[in-house]
């Protein structure tokens, strides 16, 4: 299955996505880990790349589908993906469906995980004390929820429209949450996706 994962910074994206591709066999591919690993790499794109994530700002999406193109090609991503933190463009959203389009594939569900604001800040200020990752602080944070209003939302309506969005109240328990997301999933999938 094609899976795209959209919600706000700190809606717990990462924790269901580990569940879910266990659940499901397939990989995951978060864009927000494969460009810190691009800014870790010390390669020619590294700084530039550290730039945007530590002010909070999207990466170029030249850039950032570039990478997720390149790593596409692997074997390993031909039965489907979970992408989580991609696509956060409507451009990029336009480039992966031509993508998956010359595959002959499509993406099959989208996921919106809905969390209030209020939570948002709560959980990415926890986290930041836990996991220190750079970017969970007041400023960065506030940057990342603007640029997701801004930037990420209209992707509802551009999936929606193609009836594909499921809605899940990312409020309660991630057990709940979890189950939540398996039923819709399930709901969805094809009898030869089942099968896998
Ligand atoms: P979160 O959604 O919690 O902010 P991510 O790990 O998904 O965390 O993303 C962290 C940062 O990586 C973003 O703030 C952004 O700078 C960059 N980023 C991740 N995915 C993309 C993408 N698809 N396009 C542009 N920038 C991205």
């Amino acid at each position: 299955m094609w899976i795209v994962f959209l919600g706000p910074p700190g809606a717990g994206k990462g924790t269901q996505a580990n569940r879910l591709i266990e659940f499901l066999g397939i990989p995951h591919l978060s864009t927000g880990e494969v460009l810190r690993q691009v800014v870790r790499d010390q390669t020619a794109e590294s700084q530039l790349v550290a730039n945007f994530l530590d002010q909070g700002l999207l990466v170029p999406d030249e850039l950032v589908m570039k990478v997720v193109l390149e790593i596409l090609q692997s074997p390993k991503y031909e039965r489907g993906v979970l992408f989580d933190g991609f696509p956060r463009t409507i451009v990029q959203a336009e480039q992966l469906d031509a993508f998956l389009r010359g595959m002959g594939k499509r993406i099959d569900v989208v996921l919106n995980l809905e969390v209030e604001e209020s939570e948002l800040i709560r959980r990415m200020l926890s986290r930041s004390k836990k996991e220190g990752r750079h970017d969970d602080n007041h400023a960065t944070i506030r940057s990342r929820l603007r640029v997701f209003h801004d930037q990420t939302a209209p992707l509802i309506d551009y999936y929606d429209w193609n009836g594909l969005v499921e809605h899940i109240d990312g409020m309660r328990s991630s057990d709940e949450v979890f189950a939540d997301i398996q039923n819709r999933i399930i709901k969805r999938q094809t009898p030869s996706q089942a099968m896998h």
